[in-house]
């Protein structure tokens, strides 16, 4: 008989922003060897997908390879976990009363009065015991959103509550996270927050089975006892999350702290943890023998969530290449003069939305391809670099992308006639993975290495099929496109170190054990720019 499928919860307390996401993410690597872990995440806002949020206010927004726009949360379950995630593993409060309404409206609550309990809870739970269904899960992780006390959370955790009846008490395990703070001046770890927060939890119905305090030290033999007595867990149950400086540390922290074992313990379940490569990774970031400054030209440069898979993209490389890889934050609104990368390695052009900044981003990618610096442009970042080149190679006087300047005499980059019919704001742009055919013998193809592949996209706008003949003409090569190449997927130009860019996302896909391809080719051409520079006799020659 296969063993009933386990589920651990993970809720957080105190405070937001201390890693939810990150610790649900470690624990489900810690125990991903021989378990398949699947993913939950409950967000209590009204808004059925983050896609329509504003990166600035709720970070990132995660696109997954069927087009769903998630939580940025699931980058890091992805990235933790190797899974590739699906849209129905993201539940938003908006998702559940959309399809509470419309159950009601089918009639399917037979002359009912429809209320939260039991009808909003039991579509949480058929919807999460759907997932485990289709996906045959050995363990599920439901990391529910915010801070217990939050009003929009509170059906999450009513749900929670209720599922140990359903699953059998044996079967989950209720995972809280808190903040043990050590005030200036009192210097001792202090409990009084998680006891708070553990009796806010315990109203709801949740008596936690472990507890993680993050602080800034490991936690003392004396809190953990204090916290195990007033909050009634084991004390081998109360676990440190650290502030790390790198959150792949995550991971390493929590098996030291022997939680593998406790949720073993408690799960009845054996799935023991290797993580020697993730550790040597890990060492890498932690002593790199080289140094890097790469400028960021992006317009939500203020908040580093909004470029998280970049990030994470980038220390994936930094763990290969046991470098330091700064990201120098350039916001472009009023950028004239690029000449400060003169003195960097070398340029990112991330993906962005609307016009703001985009002169300064263009004159920036002007100078990075006159003074063969390495160039990376994701996305708006590859449009804007056959922008630039439509103007200043090609001659092509104000050309523009019809997002930037309606009225250009050169749309260069346009929506495409098939995408035009497309208006509902939310559901109008090329979502998710598509494929590309890579050009045999180009710098791309020689990183990726096969000649198909598949990225995700999160775009409305393409290179304007009537510009390709000119571009290519005057030496940029579409280095992969739609197999009927009317698409362009990467472009490069071939007589620089490294100039390429591509329509698609490929940081959404990098892992810390495989690094984008993308991302590698440029930290190495960086790299290998910086040693020529260091290396006087090397310039010489
Ligand atoms: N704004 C551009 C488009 O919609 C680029 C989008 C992006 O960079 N993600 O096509």
């Amino acid at each position: 008989m296969k063993t009933p499928t386990k589920y651990i919860t993970v809720t957080g307390g105190v405070l937001s922003g201390l890693g939810k996401g990150i610790a649900a993410a470690s624990i489900g690597h810690l125990l991903s060897s021989r378990l398949k872990i699947i993913p939950i995440k409950c967000d209590g806002y009204l808004n059925v997908d983050p896609g329509t949020m504003n990166p600035f206010e709720h970070g990132e927004v995660f696109v997954l390879d069927d087009g769903g726009e998630v939580d940025m949360d699931f980058g890091h379950y992805e990235r933790f976990l190797g899974v590739r995630c699906k849209s129905n593993w993201n539940l938003t409060m908006g998702k559940v009363f959309d399809m509470v309404r419309k159950k009601e409206r089918r009639g399917d609550y037979l002359g009912k009065t429809v209320q939260y309990i039991p009808h909003v809870t039991d579509v949480i739970k058929s919807h999460i015991f759907g997932i485990v269904q289709e996906e045959q899960a050995d363990l599920v992780i439901i990391e529910i959103g915010g801070t217990v006390g939050d009003i929009e959370n509170e059906l999450f955790l009513e749900a929670m509550r209720q599922m140990k009846e359903d699953v059998g008490r044996q079967n989950i395990v209720y995972i809280h996270l808190t903040y043990v703070p050590i005030p200036h001046g009192v210097n001792e770890q202090k409990s009084k927050p998680t006891q708070q927060s553990v009796n806010l939890l315990k109203q709801r119905g949740i008596f936690p089975d472990i507890i993680i305090g993050r602080c800034s030290h490991f936690l003392t033999k004396e809190i953990k006892a204090k916290i195990s007595s007033f909050c009634d867990v084991t004390a081998e149950a109360v676990i440190t999350g650290l502030d790390v400086d790198d959150i792949y540390e995550i991971p390493i922290i929590f098996e030291q702290e022997g939680l593998p074992e406790i949720i073993h313990k408690k799960l009845n379940i054996y799935s023991p943890p290797d993580l020697r490569k993730w550790k040597r990774l890990v060492d890498n970031i932690k002593s790199p023998d080289k140094r890097i400054t790469v400028a960021m030209c992006g317009k939500y440069t203020r908040l580093e969530d909004s470029y998280a898979s970049i990030i994470e993209s980038f220390n994936h490389c930094s763990a290969h290449f046991r470098s330091k890889i700064d990201l120098k934050w350039v916001e472009t609104t009023d950028l004239k003069d690029a000449s400060f990368l003169k003195s960097l390695d070398g340029l990112i052009v991330p993906g962005g939305f609307g016009s703001r900044g985009t002169e300064g981003k263009i004159e920036a990618i002007r100078l990075a391809r006159e003074q063969n610096i390495p160039f990376l442009g994701l996305c708006l970042g590859l449009q804007l670099a056959v922008i630039e080149f439509a103007r200043n190679v090609c001659g092509l006087e104000d050309a523009n992308s019809t997002e930037i300047a309606p009225d250009t005499p050169h749309p260069i980059i346009d929506i495409l006639p098939e995408q035009k019919s497309i208006t509902e704001k939310g559901g109008t742009m090329r979502l998710g993975a598509y494929p590309a055919v890579l050009k045999e013998g180009s710098l791309v193809h020689a990183l990726y290495q096969k000649t198909r592949v598949c990225e995700r996209h999160r775009h409305r706008y393409e290179v304007n099929p009537d510009y390709h003949q000119i571009l290519s003409e005057n030496g940029m090569v579409f280095s992969g496109t739609s197999a009927d190449g009317r698409l362009v997927e990467f472009i490069e130009l071939p007589d620089l170190k490294f100039f390429v860019a591509t329509q698609a996302h490929p940081e959404l896909k990098s892992r810390m054990e495989f690094p984008a391809p993308l991302f590698y080719g440029f930290v190495k051409a960086c790299l290998d720019g910086a040693a020529d520079r260091a290396d006087p006799h090397k310039e010489s020659q």
